[in-house]
């Protein structure tokens, strides 16, 4: 009757005696279609239901306490999780490779408590200067105000963040690659420095997705999904998920627990939808974007493509030697041209719509206004980022083969 979920909730509690599931050793394929599920506990649906809960009610008083241990996935009040969260935040932690980890309302809600579970006034704070904008923002506001110094360091510090360092330092903020400039960074590095010094590792881990980079087995100590993005992968529903090692894990609970950030059934519901397909999503994904990012290449209008994964570019190096595949996600730097000419393409695409929150069925485009300092000074052309959807790489490539020529004309 309890089911996989319960065994499943034994890594947080180990407080049932079922035997382990071999899950570890499941392809990831296998492992995306199994997790966070139950059947055995609703009628023998296949998917957990959406369930709508605020009261949990119990009958006796017996009942009401064993609702209250904190591995009941039924929890006694649903702000306290629910089967869906839970199912959903025991399958992404596996995914990532981490101890426990537990869902907030959006990507950037994920990114925010992760941080405020952690840092302390006076702590000092490391953040990669690719960081996501909003995280920058959140960083110089409301993190300053808190009475907490916060640093930018170059992405490609690697090692070198050692001379940064600081005995007051309690986090060091990675995110790779950049979402807008895509550096590389040296994650295993970083670690290595910053545990030197007892500072936790965070990490914006949504390009890559828990399927193609392993952010604990490179040190990392909180690794955070926007899951809106690939999770979710259908552009309908917002949702974040912070993953934690063992040791960090009871801080980054209580710290997000206290803040009372809760996600609806519907959202979670897609999540875990989400989930069984992703690993033949991204494999789309990657092949559509190094189809697309490959051609671009050799386009005349395109001064630069910024791809990790294609040879030859600066993170290519770092992208092979610790990333198990690449999404759809990179960014050109076009040669210069009017605002006019830039109008002209962007109209021309018929494929690509202009928008934000990525990782969707559908490709987008973005054009970043002004282009980031990190750009060495020679790119002066616009910068604009591509997601590669699902779609037919030929159709795309033909549909950017007509906007870039159409530039000229
Ligand atoms: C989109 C995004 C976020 C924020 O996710 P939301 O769900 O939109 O709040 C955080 N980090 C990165 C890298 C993102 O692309």
């Amino acid at each position: 009757m309890i089911g996989i979920l319960i065994r499943m909730m034994n890594k947080r509690s180990e407080m049932l005696s079922d035997p382990p599931v071999p899950a570890a050793e499941w392809g990831v394929d296998t492992q995306l279609t199994h997790w966070g599920r139950d059947p055995a506990s609703f009628h023998g649906l296949v998917n957990i239901p959406a369930c709508r809960g605020s009261t949990i009610v119990a009958s006796t008083l017996e009942e009401w306490d064993a609702r209250k241990r904190p591995d009941n996935p039924m929890a006694s009040y649903g702000r306290f999780g629910s089967p869906l969260s839970r199912a959903f935040e025991q399958a992404v932690a596996e995914l990532e490779g981490g101890h426990a980890a537990i869902v907030f309302p959006s990507g950037l809600a994920a990114c925010t408590h992760a941080l405020l579970s952690i840092a302390r006034p006076g702590d000092h704070l490391l953040v990669t200067d690719s960081v996501y904008g909003p995280v920058r923002s959140f960083a110089q506001g409301v993190l300053k105000r808190l009475g907490m110094e916060v640093e930018f360091y170059d992405p490609l510090i690697g090692g070198g963040i050692r001379n940064l360092l600081r005995a007051n330092t309690r986090v060091v903020y990675v995110e790779s690659p950049g979402s807008i400039t895509f550096e590389m960074q040296d994650v295993a590095a970083i670690a290595q420095e910053a545990r030197r010094v007892g500072a936790l590792v965070v990490m914006d881990n949504t390009w890559a997705s828990p399927l193609f980079f392993k952010a604990f087995d490179h040190g990392v100590d909180i690794s955070i999904q926007a899951a809106t993005k690939y999770i979710v992968g259908h552009s309908d529903a917002l949702l974040g998920v912070a993953t934690a090692n063992r040791a960090t894990w009871e801080l980054l609970r209580q710290g997000a627990h206290d803040f009372g950030q809760t996600a609806g059934p519907d959202d979670l519901y897609l999540a875990l939808r989400g989930l069984r397909s992703m690993g033949v999503r991204l494999r789309q994904h990657q092949a559509g974007s190094m189809a697309v990012a490959d051609w671009l290449r050799g386009h005349p209008a395109v001064d630069r493509v910024l791809h990790p994964a294609l040879p030859g570019d600066p993170g290519f190096g770092i992208w092979r030697r610790d990333y198990l595949g690449a999404t759809g996600l990179f960014a050109v730097v076009l040669r210069p041209i009017s605002g006019a000419q830039l109008s002209r393409f962007f109209d021309r695409l018929q494929l690509f719509s202009i928008g934000l929150s990525w990782g969707g069925f559908e490709s987008l485009v973005l054009p970043v206004e002004p282009p980031p300092r990190s750009l060495p000074p020679s790119l002066s052309g616009p910068l604009v980022r591509i997601h590669i959807g699902l779609e037919s790489p030929t159709d795309l490539i033909d549909d950017l083969r007509d906007a870039l020529d159409g530039i000229e004309r």
